[in-house]
């Protein structure tokens, strides 16, 4: 068996630590040859001694010269980089062979967009990226004989259950529809009135799943179900009225693929994030995840809800961006990820952060995506508009 050499973008989040975790329990199959954190210093030298990369990077020289100091102490050798350059060049490395992009945010878009362009083989948890830049990110992937497997658990329960060969033609595949499920967050019986006054700590609390704070707060507003539906639109070429949406409060089945003879064919599994973290790695062979074992003695009933747009409205102006296409799903984000902070900064309120959203999406038309340079400047500037929405609707602290 070769081994395969790992560069992990956000090593030192949620989907990082999980990776490594899946990496642990295989020391024959896997190498880490570079990670990347961005400000937890001790965590990213912790790991840096467990594992003995050959470089790591972290988000600017002082973090830098605070980890140098750190490894030094333990005789580590690892090689300390900063910068957003530096995530470029470890994940285009001759050495790495596969890239964890597990940065969270539009953040992780330049390096993980570097990596496919490289031809590594790319782990996409960074869904930001395919929402940022899907079509540009798809193209470059497909020039450059880039493999992008996905991470995020809905989309690697499709992956999963296509037909083998899957070519990026649902037709050819005699697909009907792909159906995404969503748990629906922890707000799914919250009384309307109530959502005002929902806290940071109550919105990153999710009933089955443990994430980043950001993820968090996007799956209690449902944002994150419109964003993995612009993903999946991107990963399996599927037209927005061949996307379906359900919600599922037990997060058991993580997502389904409809058939045209009427089967539907899913993906079960605990809300684990080490079940699909070790699919992608271990492609194609199943390798141990570590991750607990379904338990149909105990499992509770499987049930199904619609969405509600009203209770909703991310999701919604998701649907929104997607059909407008263009720069409309980069407007979204932006708008979001920025929203999202003030929230998680107690500026701003919950229910502001569709708000800022839907405001963003009225005041900046969308345009061709026609290159990354336009869709960063695009980011910026709705940046600039969703921060001066957010001082504007400044709650009294
Ligand atoms: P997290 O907040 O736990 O971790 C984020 C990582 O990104 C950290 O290592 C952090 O240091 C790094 N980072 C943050 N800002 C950065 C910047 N500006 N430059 C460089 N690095 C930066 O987030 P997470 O929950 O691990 O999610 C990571 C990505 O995976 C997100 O895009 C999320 O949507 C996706 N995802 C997460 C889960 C999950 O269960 N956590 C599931 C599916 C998809
Ligand atoms: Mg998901």
């Amino acid at each position: 068996m070769n081994t395969q050499n790992l560069t992990i973008l956000g090593s030192t989040g949620s989907i990082g630590a999980s990776t490594l975790d899946v990496v642990s329990r295989h020391p024959d199959r896997f190498r880490i040859f570079a990670l990347a954190g961005h400000s937890q210093t001790e965590k990213l030298a912790a790991q840096c001694l467990a594992h003995r990369p050959r470089y790591a990077v972290t988000a600017d020289a002082a973090r830098a010269e605070e980890l140098r100091g750190l490894l030094r102490l333990s005789g580590c050798q690892t090689e300390v980089l900063h910068g957003n350059q530096a995530l470029s060049d470890v994940a285009t490395a001759p050495e790495t062979d596969g890239v964890m992009a597990a940065i969270v945010g539009a953040a992780g878009l330049m390096p993980t967009l570097a990596a496919a362009a490289a031809g590594k083989t790319v782990y996409l948890a960074n869904k930001e990226t395919l929402v940022v830049a899907g079509s540009l990110f798809m193209e470059t992937a497909c020039t450059a004989g880039a493999r992008v497997l996905p991470v995020d658990s809905e989309h690697n329960a499709i992956f999963q259950v296509l037909p083998a060969g899957f070519s990026g033609s649902l037709k050819d595949a005699g697909i009907e529809s792909i159906i995404l499920t969503a748990s629906g967050g922890p707000f799914l019986d919250t009384p309307r009135e109530q959502f005002a006054a929902i806290t940071p700590a109550q919105a990153v609390k999710h009933p089955n799943w443990n994430m980043g704070r950001k993820i968090s707060v996007d799956s209690a507003t449902m944002m994150n179900k419109g964003l993995e539906l612009i993903e999946a639109h991107w990963l399996f070429n599927c037209p927005p009225d061949k996307l379906e949406a359900v919600i599922h409060p037990q997060s058991v089945i993580h997502s389904m693929v409809r058939y045209a003879d009427g089967s539907v064919l899913a993906q079960l599994g605990s809300p684990d994030m080490r079940t699909p973290i070790a699919y992608c790695l271990g492609l194609p062979e199943r390798i141990e995840s570590g991750a607990a074992r379904l338990d149909f003695a105990t499992l509770s009933d499987l049930t199904f809800r619609v969405p509600d747009f009203e209770r909703f409205p991310c999701l919604r102006l998701a649907y929104r961006a997607m059909h407008e296409g263009g720069s409309a799903p980069c407007i979204l984000n932006a708008a979001n990820e920025t929203a999202v902070a003030a929230f998680l900064d107690g500026r701003i309120r919950f229910t502001d952060i569709a708000a800022a959203v839907e405001y963003c999406l009225d005041k900046i038309p969308a345009r061709a995506a026609e290159s990354v340079a336009m869709l960063l400047e695009t980011d910026r500037e709705v940046r600039t508009l969703a921060e001066r929405w957010t001082n504007k609707h400044r709650q009294a602290a």
